[in-house]
């Protein structure tokens, strides 16, 4: 007999098969984590491949023609991966948005969006169906991903000058087609959209006025997220990072900025209005103002690997107790059981970290991986 071959993409990150409790109690929908906070939010990440490489994600010399993306096999399949949702929902998650790596690229998406969108909460509401895009094959997928059930999009878009965009992509991929994939996606009726824009200083924020100014007066949600310290291949630096508080002046004196409340519990954006009623934009501050009191988001990875956080080391293997045989119930339980150990609250901490575990220097899931 042959010698058995496990991939390496296997052995990436840490992750044991969480414990099956032994006594089994039917999900009620009010899990609460050791810090009290629900489990609301569910991010799947259908594959862990790109067709850009953004220099602050899956920066070209890591993600080169040598790195090892996981086999096909390793992925959850839409069955499995549909089976686990509708476990996660009956413990409370609401939302489920599909990311990446480039969820776009997954072949035969919309079919697993069909699935996940005939989901149900116990109350009988339909879930909120979201997914985050790089906007480069919206164009031609945004009428099916509608039909099939989507409710909505988040597009990623770091400049509207094209060399900007081309060399922050660093895929060569001209600005134009994900502005035409925006405008299909609104046309098919997956607004509003929210746009991110990642703003790194000295890169992209000299972006920040013109992107508002485009945006302005449109249904388009801007957003712009602090550069994070995710992941171990980006080469973090904090001197990089352009304070959301920042990022609000600059538009306050250019436009007239005013805040807006929460619209819910959880919400990572703060929200701010434009004085003169052209609409809102949203800061997501996760470097300089944590977010975790009401962190209510799990994590699941391409192959199956449960995160609790973004900057969690190790993940916690479900894909081998779906594979091993569990039932429903004996995955409900043990997805019970680990989300009312969580205590992950890494944002809060990361300023009283020591160094090797802060910035860029610990052995943190890549970002590509379980998405953002
Ligand atoms: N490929 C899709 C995209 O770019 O929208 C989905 C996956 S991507 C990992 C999800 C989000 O994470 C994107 O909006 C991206 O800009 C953001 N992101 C990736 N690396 C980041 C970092 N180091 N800091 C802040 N946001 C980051
Ligand atoms: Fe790809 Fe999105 Fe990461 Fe950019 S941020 S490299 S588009 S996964
Ligand atoms: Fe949630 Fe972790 Fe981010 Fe805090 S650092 S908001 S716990 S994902």
């Amino acid at each position: 007999m042959g010698e058995k071959i496990i991939p390496l993409a296997d052995h990436r990150y840490l992750a044991a098969a969480p414990r099956v409790p032994s006594l089994l109690e039917p999900p009620t929908g009010r899990l609460s984590d050791r810090r009290g906070r629900p489990l609301r939010d569910l991010r799947i990440s259908v594959t862990d491949r790109c067709n850009f490489r953004c220099s602050y994600c899956m920066p070209k010399e890591v993600f080169d023609k040598h790195y090892q993306f996981l086999p096909h096999s390793s992925l959850l399949s839409f069955e499995e991966l549909t089976r686990l949702a509708g476990v996660f929902v009956a413990h409370g998650v609401e939302k489920i948005r599909l990311t990446g790596g480039e969820p776009l690229l997954r072949k035969d998406l919309e079919r697993l969006v069909a699935m996940l969108s005939a989901l149900r909460t116990p109350a009988g509401r339909p879930l909120d169906l979201t997914l985050t895009t790089n906007g480069s094959l919206l164009a031609r997928k945004a009428q099916a991903l509608k039909d099939a059930g989507l409710r909505r999009v988040t597009v990623s878009l770091d400049a509207l000058d094209d060399t900007i965009f081309r060399r922050m992509n660093d895929a060569d991929f001209p600005v134009a087609d994900v502005l035409h994939g925006i405008e299909a996606a609104e046309r098919a009726g997956l607004g509003p959209i929210k746009l991110n824009m990642v703003v790194k200083r000295g890169t992209n924020d000299q972006e920040i006025l013109p992107m508002a100014r485009h945006f302005r007066g449109t249904p388009v949600v801007l957003r712009f997220i602090e550069y994070m310290d995710v992941g171990a291949s980006n080469g973090w630096r904090m001197d990089e990072v352009l304070p959301s508080a920042e990022v609000v002046a600059r538009l306050d004196a250019a436009f007239g900025l005013e805040p807006l409340a929460p619209a819910q519990a959880g919400e990572t954006a703060q929200r701010w209005r434009w004085r003169d009623g052209s609409g809102e934009i949203g800061v997501i501050s996760s470097v300089t103002q944590a977010f975790c009191g009401d962190c209510n988001r799990a994590r699941l990875s391409t192959e199956g690997k449960l995160f609790l956080c973004l900057f969690a080391h190790r993940g916690h293997d479900l894909r081998a107790l779906l594979r091993g045989g569990c039932s429903d119930a004996q995955l409900a339980g043990a997805i019970g059981q680990v989300w009312s150990e969580r205590s992950d609250r890494y944002s809060e901490l990361r300023s009283s970290l020591p160094a090797e575990q802060a910035g860029h220097g610990g052995p943190r899931v890549e970002m590509h991986y379980i998405g953002g």
